[in-house]
C-alpha cells in the first residue's frame, strides 16, 4: 500500500499539471525517514528553514536532492550552507546578499538565490518591501554580484482566512516580479516566483506561482 506522504505528493503534482508550478516539499522539523518516503515518490526539491537541520539531513539523503533554504539566514551560517544549497529562497537584505556573494566567490562556486518580498500584513515577516526591491533593481545593484544569480522572488501571503486578501498579496508578489523582469531584461534566468504554502497554494498557482512550498499538507503537523 502506498504511504500517505507519497499519496499527498502525487495528489499535489496531479493538481499542478497544466500549470507552470513545481513543488518544494518543506521538510523542516520532520525526520529523514519522512523525507525518504517523499524521495521515493519522486520528490527532489526539499525546503529547510534552519541551517543546522539542513546540514544534518544532507548525508542521509541521495545526492540528487535539491536543498532549498527558506528561513531567515543568519550571517554566521552562510559559509556552512553554501556548498550544499541549490537555492536560497530567503535573501531579505542587501547586506545578506553581499555576504552570500563574497563567501560564494571565496569558495569558487556560484549560488542561486531568490529575493524575499514582504507584502503580508504581519510585521513579523521579513523581506524587502516591493518598493525597496524595485529600487534595488532600478539601481542595477545586482551588477556588482560576482558569484550570485538572482533567479526570482519569494513571498508569503498574510496569515488570514480572507481569500481576497490572500489573492491580493499573491497578485502583489507576482506584480513585483513582472515589474522587475520588464525593467531588467538583462537579468538572465530571472524566472521564479516562489509563493504558496499548505493553506493557500491553489490561490498562489492561480496568480502565477512557479514554485510552491508545502510542508504540513504533505508531512502533517510539525513537532517543534
Ligand atoms: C514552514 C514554511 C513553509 C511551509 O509551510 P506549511 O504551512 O507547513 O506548508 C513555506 N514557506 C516558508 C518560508 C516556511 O517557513
Amino acid at each position: 500500500m502506498e504511504n500517505s506522504i507519497a499519496a499527498k505528493i502525487r495528489e499535489i503534482n496531479l493538481q499542478l499539471e497544466g500549470s507552470e508550478a513545481q513543488l518544494v516539499a518543506v521538510s523542516k522539523f520532520h525526520p529523514v525517514e519522512a523525507l525518504r518516503q517523499a524521495y521515493e515518490a519522486g520528490q527532489r526539491m526539499f525546503g529547510e528553514s534552519r541551517v543546522q537541520e539542513l546540514l544534518s539531513k544532507v548525508p542521509h539523503m541521495p545526492e540528487d536532492v535539491q536543498w532549498h533554504f527558506i528561513g531567515h539566514l543568519q550571517t554566521n551560517k552562510v559559509k556552512a550552507l553554501l556548498p550544499h544549497v541549490s537555492l536560497i529562497e530567503s535573501i531579505d537584505s542587501e547586506r545578506l546578499l553581499a555576504l552570500v556573494d563574497k563567501e560564494t566567490l571565496k569558495l569558487g562556486i556560484t549560488v542561486r538565490v531568490l529575493m524575499q518580498v514582504h507584502v503580508a500584513q504581519e510585521e513579523t515577516k521579513t523581506g524587502f518591501l516591493p518598493e525597496e526591491l524595485t529600487d534595488y533593481f532600478k539601481r542595477r545593484a545586482y551588477e556588482t554580484l560576482q558569484a550570485t544569480h538572482i533567479c526570482g522572488i519569494m513571498g508569503m501571503a498574510s496569515n488570514t482566512e480572507d481569500k481576497d486578501r490572500i489573492r491580493e498579496d499573491f497578485k502583489a508578489i507576482r506584480r513585483s516580479f513582472d515589474e522587475i523582469r520588464a525593467m531588467c531584461p538583462d537579468l538572465r534566468g530571472f524566472d521564479t516566483v516562489s509563493m504558496g504554502m499548505s493553506g493557500d497554494w491553489p490561490e498562489a498557482v492561480q496568480q502565477g506561482s512557479t514554485l510552491i512550498r508545502v510542508g504540513t499538507a504533505i508531512f502533517g503537523h510539525r513537532q517543534y
